[in-house]
């Protein structure tokens, strides 16, 4: 069964004024589906004919792993926006940030850097560890941190594509407009 490009759970414009419709038509339109599109056009004839994403991203490699692994990590990365939603964590979820790093903001602000930081094009993620406490890891191109063993929880990403329409070269500029659109329940609800 081929993969399919899954539908937004937002109108287009939802997100305006931090992120515009042409980026979604280009990063969700195009990108995203050119992901979609090429992993159905690699697996036929593979070991990974039959097998889901997250099988995909713990056993492929080169341009398997590559595909898929960015059609899971896009799909996490826009699930996680919504047009009015909370824009702080509250109840659990804000006690497991406290208690990985000391306050909200101090996490805002390590996420921030490690964002901003990555050289080149990558991910930014919020992972649970095993033992229920939770970390910031970078990482590379389509890197996912279900391969380490690490929960995803939140995701930032840092591809020149995602910010490249609204914000130009400034990716500081484009972070700071993605904590505005964050649905706090909703990455919760992955916690
Ligand atoms: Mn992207």
């Amino acid at each position: 069964m081929a993969f399919e490009l899954p539908k937004l759970p937002y109108a287009p414009d939802a997100l305006i004024p931090h992120i515009s419709v042409e980026t979604i038509e280009y990063h969700y339109g195009k990108h995203h589906q050119a992901y979609v599109n090429n992993l159905n056009a690699l697996i036929p004839g593979t070991d990974f004919e039959k097998a889901d994403l997250e099988t995909i991203i713990r056993k492929a490699e080169g341009p398997i792993f590559n595909n898929g692994a960015q059609v899971w990590n896009h799909t996490f990365y826009f699930e996680g926006f919504s047009k009015t939603g909370k824009r702080t964590p509250d109840g659990t979820m804000a006690n497991a940030i406290r208690d990985s790093f000391g306050s909200f903001d101090a996490f805002r602000e390590q996420f921030t850097k490690s964002a901003a930081g990555l050289f080149g094009s990558g991910w930014a993620w919020l992972v649970k560890k095993e033992d229920g406490s939770l970390a910031i890891v970078q990482e590379s191109n389509a890197g996912n941190p279900l391969r380490k063993g690490l929960k995803p929880i939140l995701t930032c990403d840092v591809w020149e594509h995602a910010y490249y329409i609204d914000y130009r070269n400034r990716r500081p500029d484009y972070i700071k407009s993605f904590w505005e659109i964050i649905d706090w329940d909703i990455i919760a609800s992955r916690y």
